[in-house]
């Protein structure tokens, strides 16, 4: 587009645009002026008197050359020049005026009577020819009709100019109009097209000319796009921007538009009609409209839209459209008498693991986890992401429970293998609860609070797998809440007390060691086990500042003992969990604590299970080896039922393996052979490593164990977890 505020500048004379338009009125001849040519001096002042008796304004010139000096001015509007005169003469005066003055008419008034000398002079340029003696009137009147003349070819003159500029001016407003404009014939074949059709459609505006509008409408907006492209009405009635797609020209322009080969446009278009004699009705002529493209707007309109009714991260559904497909679903499951099924999945441990491989790797996790979920449904299922790594799935039509727990058992089958997040495999699962409509509830609210119950309850009882909503989860969710609570306060209520279970030395029948294991002094409960609180505590991240608190008092503790002289070489071991191990400063708060109470390294025993190290290994290594640094030991707790691949046993500064006590339990009498207790036994003390057996709970074991030569164990029978003053008790005996 050009930029037209120049040639409309120097297009639109001062004229022009001062008068918007109108002609200047140049009937009065009064501002004419006329010069009188002629070399008699009679001759000339005869006429001239005689002209300015009649109100013109007159210039006398004795010849040619002092016509031409006064030519020169530019003022002269009509000449009365005579043919025969000394030096320049007539002729010569009319070629220097048809070259050099056209503007200026001249009228012949000489003494030449002959036909050539007249027919030369209209040939040299002369509007009229009158011959001496001139009757005054005669003059008079065709001075009169020439100068009118002038005038009114000066009018038309001006009126075109007008016209023109008037044209340009109003194409240049309907071609630069952001809007297609148009004009239909009374049949619906464009008769005009401004030039936005290039830009908005890509089309050439003579494409469409003589084309019927249909063939430029979305197939399946035809019978909107008629009804306002056949517009007759005028006025307010007129149609007023309706909304439907026009299709773009399929080519290969650089306009990003035209690749999705339609775009929504809003059109207004009224009827057309030609003025008609005052007593006949207007005849309809086509109709006129603008065409506005809207696409951007739908676009941006589309994207809001998406974002209210989806989560960003997985692209996946939110928790309002989930609710609205499940109000769909439930009314349609009415009507059709069938079932359905809420499910709530809950992702298992992962606060651990955006925790500890940053929230980058969570939200691709994520999002790895939606693409997979996703990948078990049918057309009709709704999966949601409502809330961090929680996720609502909706199944319609199915025939009961057996449909949906074949759902939940290939999700959670299509989730074992393990996703690779920054080189590290990390396996996943998902704790789901199920409530099928309509025996488990009828409403929205009913079947996805009843869902997340069932599914609560699958994360107390193991995590990673489903259950089906009962009734008698309601008392134990609302158990599981207040238990939330209970343990928030509990800290502060100091209701948690730490118990000490003595680890043996079989061979030289000594305490050796002490495990710090929780309790909580539940106030209404009793004494509640760790199992029922610190799953709770690790999902919640409060076992962060529990585990804490167990390490200082082990500590302390210690502190009491050597302070009683009751042990110098009994070690302390501490249960410690993997969101305790990812705090960044894990290593820092365990050293800060032994200093506290003044407790050595070659005291301290961290225990950590195999499923810490699985989620991740490098930092597991980097914290434990500037522990071990400082003399801290490390044992890997419930060793054997846990990781599948021994090699952190190379990488890890370890000290000790505890055997889990299923290894032993089904050892019976002393001559028992446990394969795996004798191969674990071999490869610890290859690998210089001391172990531990748990759950020693008879004397035939022990003395297996003896028979092995394995020095250190663990159990009832060799001693229960007992509270601080009956340890120290014990210690004092020893
Ligand atoms: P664990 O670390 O393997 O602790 C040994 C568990 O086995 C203790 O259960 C202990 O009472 C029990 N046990 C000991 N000897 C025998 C036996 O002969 N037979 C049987 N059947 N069981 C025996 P407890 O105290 O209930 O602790 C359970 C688990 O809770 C612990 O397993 C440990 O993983 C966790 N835990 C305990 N205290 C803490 C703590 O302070 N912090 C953390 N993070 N976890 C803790
Ligand atoms: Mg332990
Ligand atoms: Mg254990």
């Amino acid at each position: 587009m050009t930029t037209s505020a120049s040639w409309l500048g120097a297009r639109f004379s001062p004229l022009i645009d001062e008068r918007h338009g109108e002609v200047a009125d140049t009937s009065d001849n009064a501002g004419s002026k006329v010069l009188v040519v002629d070399d008699e001096v009679r001759m000339r002042s005869s006429v001239g008197d005689l002209l300015q008796a009649y109100g013109h304004q007159c210039e006398l010139a004795a010849g040619g050359e002092e016509a031409l000096g006064l030519l020169s001015t530019g003022s002269i509007d009509l000449m009365l020049l005579d043919l025969n005169m000394p030096g320049i003469d007539g002729y010569q005066v009319m070629r220097e005026v048809k070259e050099n003055y056209p503007d200026t008419d001249v009228i012949v008034v000489s003494g030449e009577t002959t036909f050539e000398s007249a027919t030369e002079a209209l040939r040299c340029g002369a509007q009229d020819f009158l011959r001496k003696p001139y009757a005054p009137e005669e003059l008079i009147r065709i001075v009169g009709n020439t100068l009118r003349k002038r005038s009114l070819e000066r009018n038309i003159r001006d009126m075109n100019r007008c016209l023109e500029a008037s044209e340009h001016r109003y194409r240049f407003i309907v071609n630069n109009s952001p809007d297609i404009i148009y004009m239909l014939d009374n049949r619906g074949h464009f008769v005009f097209l401004n030039d936005r059709i290039k830009t908005i459609l890509g089309y050439e505006t003579d494409e469409l000319l003589g084309k019927h509008y249909s063939d430029f409408v979305h197939k399946d907006d035809l019978d909107k796009a008629m009804y306002v492209f056949d517009e007759r009405r005028t006025g307010a009635r007129a149609s007023h921007n309706i909304e439907f797609r026009l299709l773009c020209k399929g080519s290969s322009l650089p306009f990003r538009y035209f690749e999705s080969r339609s775009i929504t446009i809003e059109l207004s278009a009224m009827g057309v009609y030609a003025e008609q004699e005052a007593d006949q009705k207007e005849a309809f002529v086509g109709t006129y409209g603008v065409v506005r493209d809207i696409s951007e707007r739908k676009r941006a309109e589309e994207v809001i839209n998406f974002q209210l009714y989806h989560d960003l991260l997985t692209k996946l559904p939110n928790r309002a459209l989930f609710r609205d497909r499940l109000n769909l679903a439930i009314s349609q499951a009415k009507r059709s008498k069938s079932k359905l099924a809420v499910m709530f999945l809950d992702m298992d441990r992962f606060k651990v693991i955006n925790d500890s491989l940053g929230h980058l790797a969570g939200d691709q996790l994520l999002q790895t986890i939606a693409l997979r979920l996703s990948s078990c449904l049918r057309d009709g299922d709704t999966l949601a992401r409502v809330g961090g790594d929680e996720f609502n799935l909706l199944v319609p039509g199915i025939n009961g429970r057996d449909d949906a727990a074949m759902v939940a058992r290939k999700i959670m089958e299509r989730l074992k293998e393990p996703v690779v997040l920054d080189g590290y495999e990390v396996f996943v699962s998902f704790s789901i609860g199920i409530a099928i409509f309509p025996e488990d509830g009828q409403t929205i609210d009913v079947l996805v609070k009843n869902s997340d119950m069932a599914m609560y309850h699958t994360k107390t009882h193991g995590k990673n797998g489903y259950e089906f909503f009962a009734d008698n989860m309601k008392a134990a969710f609302h158990r599981q809440l207040s238990m939330e609570n209970g343990i928030r306060k509990a800290l502060e209520k100091k209701e948690f007390e730490l118990f000490y279970q003595p680890q043996i030395d079989v061979m030289e029948g000594r305490v050796c060691g002490m495990e710090a294991l929780i309790r909580w002094n539940h106030p209404e409960r009793g004494v509640l086990l760790p199992d029922q609180f610190i799953p709770l505590s690790e999902e919640t991240g409060l076992i962060v500042e529990i585990g804490n608190w167990v390490l200082d008092s082990a500590c302390r503790e210690l502190k009491a003992w050597r302070l009683q002289g009751v042990s110098d070489d009994v070690q302390m071991a501490v249960n410690i969990s993997a969101a305790q191990l990812m705090q960044p400063e894990f290593e820092r708060t365990v050293l800060d604590i032994m200093a506290k109470h003044g407790v050595s390294g070659r005291q301290l025993e961290l225990e950590i299970t195999e499923n810490i190290l699985m989620q991740d290994m490098d930092q597991a290594v980097s914290k434990f080896q500037q522990l071990a640094a400082n003399g801290v030991r490390v044992a890997v707790d419930d060793f054997g039922i846990g990781y599948s691949s021994l090699s952190y046993l190379h990488s890890l500064p370890l000290n000790t393996l505890k055997i889990d006590r299923s290894f032993i339990s089904g050892v019976q009498a002393a001559k028992d052979r446990s394969s795996i207790v004798t191969a674990v036994l071999a490869m610890a003390r290859e690998l210089n490593l001391e172990v531990v057996v748990e759950g020693v709970e008879r004397k035939a074991q022990v003395d297996y164990l003896r028979r092995l030569e394995c020095s250190k164990a663990q159990g009832f029978f060799l001693g229960r977890p007992g509270p601080s003053e009956e340890i120290r008790e014990l210690l004092r005996k020893r």
